[in-house]
């Protein structure tokens, strides 16, 4: 293995960067880490409760019935397990969404310019099942909409479906072998089986800024974003703010898509920023029918897994994807299979990553022409402490007259807000809006993430079993909880392209229950040791990446910079070896057919003591 550069040739000293990382990271940790953020809940759930998009009757009858699966989320993970369980002949799936139609975060997330920073082609799952070839390259929300109702209406999942209900409780029910499922709506379900596929980012979080209350004019958070107030569109037009002096609190992948029509249409903008994104190259362009009309079959799955194995620097002939994503591999040197953790491959990646950040903030230099902005949103971490961006209207927007960058870096954050606007560095700026960009309760706890209650074998609950760490087997399952399965992430394989990891996920979960019921049993949970075991796995396989990210600068990624033992995993709780390494474990799993690691109940023999799990 050679690297492609001579280490003198970097144009930049490796550890003069190391430190300006280090002490960069370090202005920015905050003692309280993921609980310096507000919840959605009590005097603030309006901001997650509200439904700006609500269609359909208020008031509807409680429903009352004993059904097969529930799937908890109508977004695409719930789409995509419950298209598998129909393609595995099991029909009496339901489906319980708390928006008025499906989607999960396209349904909410309709903010200006909202679009995936993933390739079209590998994002919008199931293309060769439904026969759609996307129109851009990067898909903006209303296609990416259209395709959520593409899939619900090809496996006809609008059959069996409950809009506008949140399910607030599953409790297990040890005498009809099923959970109990009750909603905010009085519904009362009796599940065989249920499935979580509630998505990480259902769940809006506010910044803890003092005073946040007390501010008088309009705020809101980007995932509901108020037209009535901004006039306009996902595309823009946002001509009701012309008159409006307007803050962006958080500086995002969804501010990066956000700020360029704020700037464009607000009288004043102030964009407030505590850690600048890494702002690459776009590039979007129009499908080339040429290239759609001689697709293989299979094309969609090959090139998930080529951009899959290029994130994670396995050897691949070619880069089909080939964007701001996958352009880091002209630096990389790839993993040796046999020497996943070599340590002078390890530091050499260290330095192609250090190389690709410099081209990035070299390229802000190129755009702002403001100097004390150009520095302030030049990012200084490795590349995937936070996630990527990519946007060619994002920094040239700092070049308008009615647009102010108000860097927070040295008060951690913006300092106060009064009833008139936003303070920092005792500079009170005045606006009449403020639009909180920061972001979801992404990998904080399961007390925040997960408002359901759910009570397994002996009342033992998921929010206990999981402080202050996860506990799954394969990341989808917990001892004590029969018949619960969740997708997403977290002990499981993960990658960037988010729907890859959910295919995978839905097709193995189909298949557990197909299998469960074929054999005649009535319920199936992981063994105990199997769940200790998987988990004993990851940990060993995630030590480079918990080290990783705990030098990070604070973030989600890294628990806002608290991440290690007993203090919460977020992004290092992952299937070290990448999403290819462990779909082909899963693959493995199926295929030898003997269902290692759980433990299936069969009707009038208890095969599993029905005690609490401990
Ligand atoms: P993030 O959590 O990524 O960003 C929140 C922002 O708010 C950060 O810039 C944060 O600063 C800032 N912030 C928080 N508290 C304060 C404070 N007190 N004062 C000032 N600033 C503050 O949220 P996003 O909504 O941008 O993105 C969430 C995730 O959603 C993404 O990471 C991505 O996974 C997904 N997404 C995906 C897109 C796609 O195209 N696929 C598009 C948009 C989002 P700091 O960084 O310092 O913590």
């Amino acid at each position: 293995m050679t690297y492609p550069q001579d280490i003198q040739d970097l144009g930049f000293d490796p550890e003069a960067v190391r430190a300006k990382y280090a002490s960069e990271r370090d202005r920015r940790v905050r003692r309280e880490g993921a609980e310096q953020y507000i919840e959605a809940a009590g005097a603030f759930a309006r901001y997650g409760d509200d439904d700006p998009h609500a269609r359909g009757e208020d008031m509807r009858e409680p429903q009352k019935e004993d059904i097969e699966v529930l799937v908890v989320g109508g977004g695409f993970s719930g789409l995509m397990v419950s298209a598998e369980l129909r393609k595995h002949g099991i029909e009496d799936v339901w489906i319980v969404e708390a928006g008025s139609d499906f989607g999960g975060t396209w349904y909410w997330n309709r903010y200006p310019g909202a679009q995936c920073d993933i390739e079209s082609y590998i994002y919008l799952p199931m293309l060769e099942e439904t026969g759609y070839i996307p129109k851009e390259k990067y898909a903006y929300q209303p296609e990416i909409y259209a395709h959520v109702q593409r899939l619900a209406a090809h496996f006809g999942l609008r059959d069996r479906v409950i809009f506008r209900t949140r399910v607030t409780e599953l409790r297990w029910d040890e005498e009809i072998v099923r959970w109990r499922v009750t909603t905010d709506r009085g519904d009362a379900f009796g599940a065989r089986f249920v499935i979580n596929a509630t998505g990480p980012a259902d769940r809006p979080k506010l910044p803890g800024i003092p005073g946040i209350e007390s501010f008088s004019g309009k705020m809101f958070h980007t995932s509901r974003w108020d037209y009535g107030y901004t006039g306009g569109d996902t595309s823009g037009g946002l001509r009701k703010l012309a008159d409006k002096r307007v803050a962006i609190i958080g500086t995002g992948a969804t501010a990066i898509q956000v700020v360029p029509h704020v700037g464009q249409a607000a009288k004043q903008l102030y964009v407030f920023q505590r850690t600048p994104s890494s702002v690459d190259v776009r590039g979007n362009r129009p499908t080339d029918p040429e290239w759609a009309a001689n697709l293989n079959r299979g094309w969609q799955r090959e090139r998930q897994d080529n951009f899959n194995a290029i994130m994670n620097r396995e050897p691949v002939a070619v880069d089909l994807v080939q964007d701001m994503w996958t352009d880091l591999i002209k630096y990389m040197p790839r993993r040796d299979a046999a020497r996943p953790f070599d340590k002078q491959a390890a530091s050499w990646a260290e330095l192609a990553d250090m190389q690709k950040m410099h081209e990035i903030r070299a390229r802000v230099d190129t755009i702002v022409t403001d100097r004390f902005a150009a520095e302030a949103l030049k990012p200084w971490y490795p590349r995937y402490c936070k996630r990527p961006t990519f946007h060619d209207d994002y920094l040239p927007t700092f070049n308008r007259p009615n647009v102010t960058l108000i860097d927070t870096s040295d008060t951690r954050g913006v300092e106060r807000m009064t009833p008139r606007g936003v303070v920092v560095d005792g500079i009170e700026y005045e606006v009449d809006c403020i639009i909180f960009a920061t972001g979801f309760e992404i990998t904080t706890g399961a007390h925040r993430k997960l408002p359901i209650s759910i009570v397994g074998r002996g009342g033992s609950t998921i929010a206990e079993r999981w402080v202050p760490d996860l506990s799954t087997f394969h990341g989808h399952s917990v001892h004590g909880f029969p018949n619960w399965f969740f997708l997403g992430g977290g002990q499981n394989g993960l990658s960037a392209n988010y729907t890859s990891v959910l295919a995978a996920q839905a097709e193995h979960l189909a298949y557990i229950v197909k299998e469960v019921r074929d054999r005649g049993a009535i319920a199936v949970q992981p063994t105990r040791e199997a769940e200790t075991e998987w988990v004993q796995t990851i940990r060993a396989l995630a030590t480079a990446a918990v080290e990783a990210y705990a030098a990070c600068t604070p973030g989600y990624y890294n628990n806002e910079g608290q991440i290690g033992e007993g203090k919460g995993r977020a992004l290092g709780e992952v299937y070290g070896p990448g999403l290819n390494a462990f779909n082909r474990l899963l693959k493995a799993w199926r295929e030898d057919g003997t269902m290692k690691g759980l433990q299936l109940e069969m009707p009038g023999i208890t095969a599993l003591p029905r005690t609490a799990a401990a």
